[in-house]
């Protein structure tokens, strides 16, 4: 029996003449997805998406558990095709719901025929369809309020469709319809599910990373590359880029007030990520950040970090509390690895006594002592490109 997986959209039905331009994004980001699985065909026609197998090699479970991981998609729905033929469509119905219909007490039937040159009409489809399922499984009840099983059969161009299980789809919107960002990626609990979070709003993600080697290893960059493949589940290809930080933050253990470091450090990595995200033209920047989880997350720090930023910083984790957020990097898998023990580049020079309270008049006075574009200039940074 041939099965083919239907894809609903979400709030992409709300976006009136865009919506083509995201239904496209979404069967691209679903070829994609799929691409290592096999070869299927997919379409879209009348705001439903279809997934079809090209031949029996592919596996249906292992694309439905793929496609439960693109954003975009609300509902997925496994059907088996019909011919388009009364017959064919009772006799597959019957095979079709063999598996969940003796758990089953009580059922309708809805049809929808968008191929009016089908013989028979919506309500005959019901009322034929619902008399072959009564005499297949004569436990059964026709229920028309709030039914235990909904059987859905539609007929469209290409063939009839009875649908099966339906199952949740990872929502948002498809990645790419928003535009691009970079994230601030640490080897952290945070900044991964900050990632995540707005990949499900539909932004392309590119990643920056800071290292400071001696201070930070091998392990700890390939930490943050793990990191990255498990984002790439979700958020598709991924341009991570690492930008040396040591001299940075060297200069700035040396020559600024100690309980400033972490809020001038912070400064200095906008300032690295800004002209990175002109250049690969992200229109925002992301960070794992959470309201007063450390003293460089106050208000006032956050303020200070702010200052030095020309374009919009997101921070989806502003208002969670870490529960919550470890809550979401368990879901998505990036939590085992976040907790590896390898060093990050922020806790190397951690001021014993971080300022809460900073002012920007107080830190761009100790940023004085720093030559910043002298700095900026010697950074380096490198790109690879992460994909599943
Ligand atoms: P995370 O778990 O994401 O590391 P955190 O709670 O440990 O967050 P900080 O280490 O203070 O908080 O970092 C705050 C944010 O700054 C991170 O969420 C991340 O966006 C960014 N960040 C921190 N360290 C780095 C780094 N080495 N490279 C890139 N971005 C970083
Ligand atoms: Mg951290």
């Amino acid at each position: 029996m041939k099965e083919i997986i239907l894809l609903k959209c979400g709030e992409i039905a709300l976006k009136g003449l865009n919506r083509s331009g995201f239904e496209d994004r979404l069967v691209k980001n679903a070829k994609r997805k799929l691409a290592p699985l096999g070869d299927f065909n997919v379409w879209k026609a009348q705001s439903t998406i279809y997934v079809e197998p090209k031949d029996e090699t592919a596996d249906l479970d292992e694309a439905v558990d793929a496609l439960q991981k693109v954003f975009g998609i609300v509902r997925l729905t496994r059907a088996c095709v019909a011919e388009k033929d009364f017959a064919d469509i009772s006799a597959r119905s019957v095979e079709y719901l063999a598996k969940i219909m003796p758990e089953k007490r009580t059922f309708k039937v809805e049809a929808k025929r968008s191929d009016k040159r089908f013989p028979m009409d919506s309500p005959q489809i019901c009322r034929e369809l619902g008399g072959v399922l009564l005499e297949a499984y004569p436990h059964l009840k026709v229920k028309v309020d709030d039914p235990d099983i909904t059987v859905n059969v539609e007929i469209r161009e290409r063939a009839a469709y009875i649908h099966g299980e339906q199952l949740p789809g990872a929502g948002g919107m498809p990645v790419g319809t928003s535009g691009r960002a970079l994230l601030m990626l640490s080897g952290g609990i945070d900044s991964p599910v900050a990632g995540y979070m707005m990949a499900k709003r539909g932004l392309d993600i590119a990643a920056l990373h800071f290292q400071s080697p001696p201070y930070t290893g091998e392990r700890a960059w390939l930490k943050v590359k793990a990191l990255t493949e498990k984002l790439c589940v979700y958020c598709g290809r991924i341009d991570l880029f690492s930008a040396g930080f040591t001299e940075i933050q060297e200069e700035i253990k040396r020559r600024c007030p100690e309980e400033l470091f972490t809020v001038i450090m912070r400064r200095m990595m906008m300032r690295v990520a800004m002209p990175l995200a002109e250049k690969e033209e992200c229109g925002a920047i992301v960070t794992g950040e959470s309201l007063a989880q450390v003293a460089s997350q106050t208000l006032p720090a956050i303020a200070c970090t702010d200052d030095v930023s020309d374009i919009p910083v997101f921070r989806p984790l502003i208002g969670m509390d870490k529960q919550e957020i470890i809550a979401i990097a368990q879901k998505i898998d990036t939590f085992d690895t976040s907790v590896l023990p390898y060093e990050d580049c922020c806790t190397v020079f951690t001021p014993r006594h971080p300022r809460t309270h900073p002012t920007i008049a107080m830190v761009e006075d100790a940023e004085r002592a720093l030559d910043i574009p002298a700095l900026l200039a010697r950074c380096e940074i490198t790109h690879e490109r992460i994909k599943l």
